[in-house]
Order: C-alpha cells, then sequence, then structure tokens
C-alpha cells in the first residue's frame, strides 16, 4: 500500500505539508505506523499542486525514494500552494518501480493518487484500458493509471470530483474490485474515497488534510469511516458513505 495525502487551505509550503511533520509523508515513505499491505514505500513519490500561473497543476515525481532526493528537499520549502496531492509508492507486485507509475497522475487540472490494488479482472480491464487510452497518464504500466483513466472520463463528461471517484469505486468494485483508496485534487477541491484502506481527516481554521495515516499526533485527526466518499472545498468537509 502506498501512503497518499490531499490538502486545501491556506498556501502552505510543500515542506510543511509533505517533510516537517513528526510521522510525514517522507517519514511514511520509510516508516509508516498504519499501513497493513507492504512495509515500506521506497518505489518512488510524487507532489502535485496548484500555482496561480495557470489552471493546470504542477506535478514533480521520481522513481526514487522521497527520503534519497536531494533536489526535493532543495525545493520543497520555497514552494507553497493552497491545494497538492502526494504520494509515496509501494508498487504492488507485477509492476514495474520506475517514474511513471508514481502517483499523482495528471490530466488537465486533475491530480490523482490510488492506493490499493485492482482486482484479478482481466476481461474487463482490457475493456477498461481501451476506454480510457485518450489519457497519456492513463496509460502507464500500473493498475493506478488505469483508475485515473476512468475517473477523468468521469470528469470530462460532467461529474463532480467527489462524484467521479465515488462512481469509479464503486464500478470497479462490482467488476471484482479490489483495494480502491482514491484521492483527487483539482486546485479549488480535494476528495478521497475508502474502499479497503485507512483514510483521516485533519480540519483546522486554516484547511484541511487528508491522509492514509496521521502526520502526528494532534487528536484531531480523524478516521473517515470505512466504504466513503470525503469530499473538501472552501466551505468544510462532507463525508457520505458510497
Ligand atoms: N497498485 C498501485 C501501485 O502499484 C498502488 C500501490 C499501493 O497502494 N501500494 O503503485
Amino acid at each position: 500500500m502506498c501512503r497518499h495525502l490531499a490538502y486545501l487551505g491556506q498556501p502552505r509550503t510543500l515542506q510543511e505539508l509533505v517533510l516537517d511533520p513528526p510521522y510525514s509523508l517522507g517519514v511514511q515513505a520509510y516508516a509508516p505506523r498504519r499501513q497493513q499491505h507492504g512495509t515500506i514505500n521506497v518505489d518512488g513519490f510524487g507532489v502535485g499542486w496548484y500555482t496561480p500561473r495557470r489552471s493546470e497543476p504542477v506535478r514533480y515525481r521520481r522513481a526514487q525514494p522521497m527520503w534519497a532526493d536531494q533536489s526535493f528537499a532543495s525545493l520543497a520549502p520555497t514552494v507553497d500552494a493552497g491545494c497538492v496531492v502526494a504520494a509515496v509508492r509501494s508498487a504492488t507486485p507485477g509492476y514495474p518501480s520506475e517514474e511513471s507509475g508514481a502517483a499523482p497522475f495528471t490530466h488537465g487540472r486533475w491530480l490523482f493518487s490510488h492506493n490499493g490494488a485492482l482486482g484479478d479482472l482481466p476481461l474487463a480491464r482490457k475493456a477498461l484500458r481501451d476506454e480510457v487510452s485518450w489519457v497519456p497518464d492513463a496509460l502507464a504500466p500500473v493498475d493506478s493509471a488505469l483508475l485515473f483513466g476512468l475517473a477523468v472520463a468521469r470528469w470530462e463528461s460532467g461529474c463532480g470530483l467527489g462524484d467521479g471517484l465515488a462512481r469509479v469505486t464503486r464500478e470497479v468494485a462490482e467488476l471484482g474490485g479490489g483495494r480502491l483508496n482514491l484521492l483527487a485534487g483539482d486546485g479549488e477541491r480535494v476528495a478521497g474515497t475508502t474502499y479497503g484502506d485507512t483514510l483521516f481527516v485533519h480540519e483546522t481554521a486554516d484547511g484541511v488534510l487528508l491522509a492514509s495515516e496521521p502526520c502526528d499526533d494532534d487528536p484531531a485527526w480523524a478516521p473517515v469511516p470505512p466504504r466513503s466518499l470525503v469530499e473538501v472545498d472552501r466551505h468544510g468537509v462532507v463525508v457520505t458513505s458510497l
């Protein structure tokens, strides 16, 4: 299982969001506290964020572990953003460890991450792959990319950010499922699903974090119930059952 995180709120640096907390995503790469599948997250990482300069996010990914990337360590204190999606990866057996397989995946204004593994659905996978072939990031050699393509197709046909994630989670679950914790952002909102793994929400007056596991010991971290959709926008947090 990978670990992922999304933030929406007052601009904060990538350093503050991803590296500084005692159990930050950077620490979760080598010492996750609640990971049930896999032990460490060495198969790459990625951070995506939005800038006022354009509507598409900036996306930085590497095939190496987060702690081994001095370039990310040097830029993280200098970049601030009010909407961020980040992930550290433990590749599911059968998928290569390479940059194109690391979340977040992106297309237009969307950022997406998947924590889990798609079930064994060989025929459905072929049909689904054909459906998403117009989304370049959806062609990466990893199950998460396919789920991203399905989400983009729903978003681009008019579904809201959270609704698109909920539909993909439900539809893939019906086909045979797997572990489907999805997470996404569009610059103005972030959303996530819980389907097979944990997700926590941390809300303050300045912003909201969604994360696979708490980044510190603040009692304000609250678990999102299993099989839920959590949606965050500037009005607050809404959790609904999937
Ligand atoms: N299945 C995805 C991958 O291989 C996600 C893995 C995970 O959550 N550990 O990257």
